[in-house]
């Protein structure tokens, strides 16, 4: 039987376009539908906005710290329009990249909401085309809780576009959206508080990078609330809001914004019309070869509901290209060892098992734990505090984990993640020569064990 397309892919974000592009440059004859904008999340309303506004919020450190280095500046204005209209411009240079990308890489673009009529055929735009294979790459989407005045809130998705900055915010959650956008808020000269419904923000994480952040933030003026929830929303006759929280506390804001994580984008999909399975968490179920309980349908990224990040659906995709098309370039995507930041101010960089992981899966670990004072504020009055943490095997001397909150930990992790990745020992740290003066170099020079259990 003949069809449209090899692969008709749903979704034009992270995963959707590197599955699309590649299967096109392997040959194959590829669709790619998109409903609302090329480059999916990331680059809309994710990764790539989210870290224009960080670098923004920092400059109220860098005119502050300048003064120190001899600098005398005028009063520093914030306009927060001119950094929306800023931020908007760069991502519709980036949607026209991928447009480019996509068309020059010989892929058809359709832009509608697709839909499947069945398990070889999808809807979009009045029009049916059919396909062997379909790849489910329709990422995720904010969700809000349940309670009174839901609707006064707002979630990321609006967050980049807000007309004003708010005087006063809330930011409810303690994920990385919560933490990065509380720490965006802040450094924007909002009055920011963060509520969070557990006994300390960024569940998962190593626990001296949680506890690390939390006085870091509390340093920077952020209002943290832990054991504390939003119950209700009301609003006021002035437009402002008033948020009841569990303990029936009430507390007067501007802009109530829920962080409370993301579901899977299922809406009028039309997977009634196909085999596909949902799994317990109510993400497509899919098997190590993003296959579908749909033999011919795949599903991919955020939607399937396993690590949520941008180079991880990249490389989901680029899996199921080179499988599907070019079968002899295959390798299974490697989910050891996933490097990972938190945009917060100061970063948080992370690869590897946590402390409590390790101890878990039955190692016997050596800590070896740096605090220190970043060169750059010693001539400042800042007291921030970079951490730096490696957690060691005990028996084999390999090094299970990498953990720092500090200036650009980000950027530092990633290094180490190869480093992670090869199996280094803590001899291997101990014989690499550092970069000085740095504070990535405190990762070669950490000498003194501070636990081992
Ligand atoms: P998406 O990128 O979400 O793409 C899905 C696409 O499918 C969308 O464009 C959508 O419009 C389209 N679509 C959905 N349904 C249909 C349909 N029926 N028909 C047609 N099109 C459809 N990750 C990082 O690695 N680093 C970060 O710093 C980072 N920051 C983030 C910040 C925020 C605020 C958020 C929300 C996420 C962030 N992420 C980050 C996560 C990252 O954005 C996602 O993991 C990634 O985008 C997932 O890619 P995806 O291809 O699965 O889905
Ligand atoms: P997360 O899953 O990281 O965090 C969700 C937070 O909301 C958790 O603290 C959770 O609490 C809380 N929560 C969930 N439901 C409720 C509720 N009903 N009431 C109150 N609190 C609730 O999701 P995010 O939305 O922050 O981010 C989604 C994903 O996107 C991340 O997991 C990450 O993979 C990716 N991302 C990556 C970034 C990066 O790489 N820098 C940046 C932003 C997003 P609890 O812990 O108790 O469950």
């Amino acid at each position: 039987m003949s069809y449209d397309f090899d692969l008709f892919v749903i979704g034009a974000g992270s995963g959707g376009v590197r599955a699309a592009r590649f299967a096109a440059g392997y040959g194959a004859k590829v669709a790619v539908a998109e409903s609302r904008y090329l480059g999916g999340t990331c680059v809309n309303v994710g990764c790539v906005p989210k870290k224009l506004l960080v670098y923004g919020a920092h400059f109220a450190d860098d005119f502050e710290q300048a003064e120190s280095f001899g600098w005398t500046a005028g009063k520093a204005n914030f306009d927060w329009a001119y950094l929306i209209a800023n931020k908007n411009r760069e991502i519709a240079r980036l949607n026209g990249i991928y447009r480019k990308l996509l068309i020059n890489s010989g892929v058809t673009l359709l832009e509608g909401h697709a839909r499947l009529a069945d398990a070889h055929h999808v809807d979009i735009n009045g029009q049916r085309f059919s396909a062997e294979r379909i790849l489910l790459a329709t990422g995720g989407w904010p969700q809000i809780p349940d309670i009174p005045g839901r609707e006064y809130a707002i979630t990321s998705n609006e967050a980049f576009f807000l007309e004003q900055l708010p005087k006063r915010i809330l930011v409810v959650g303690g994920g990385y959206i919560a933490v990065e956008f509380a720490g965006i808020f802040n450094g924007l000269g909002a009055e920011t508080r963060l509520l969070y419904r557990g006994d300390l923000f960024l569940r998962g994480f190593d626990q001296s990078v949680r506890t690390h952040l939390a006085e870091e933030l509390t340093k920077r003026g952020l209002r943290l609330a832990f054991n504390t929830d939003l119950v209700q929303i009301d609003k006021q006759a002035d437009g402002s809001l008033l948020a009841t929280l569990n303990d029936g506390r009430q507390l007067a804001t501007d802009c109530v914004f829920c962080a409370t994580g993301r579901r899977p984008m299922l809406d009028n999909l039309g997977l009634e019309n196909t085999s596909v399975e949902l799994n317990e968490a109510g993400y497509i179920a899919v098997n190590e070869h993003f296959e579908t309980d749909e033999p011919s349908v795949l599903a991919l990224g955020d939607v399937i509901g396993g690590v949520q990040l941008t180079p991880v659906a990249t490389a989901e995709g680029m899996a199921v290209a080179r499988r599907l098309f070019q079968p002899e370039h295959y390798r299974p995507v490697d989910y050891r060892h996933i490097p990972t930041a938190v945009f917060s101010q100061p970063n948080i960089g992370t690869v590897g098992l946590t402390e409590q992981q390790a101890i878990e899966q039955g190692h016997q670990v050596v800590v070896f734990e740096s605090r220190f004072r970043p060169m750059k504020l010693t001539l400042t009055e800042s007291s921030e505090q970079t951490l730096m943490k490696l957690v060691v095997d005990a028996d084999s001397d390999r090094v299970l984990g990498c953990h720092m909150v500090g200036p650009d930990a980000g950027d530092i992790i990633q290094g180490l993640a190869i480093a992670l990745k090869a199996g280094a020992t803590k001899r291997l740290f101990d014989d690499t020569i550092g970069v000085h003066p740095t504070s990535a170099e405190e990762f070669v020079t950490l000498r003194t064990a501070v636990v081992r259990r």
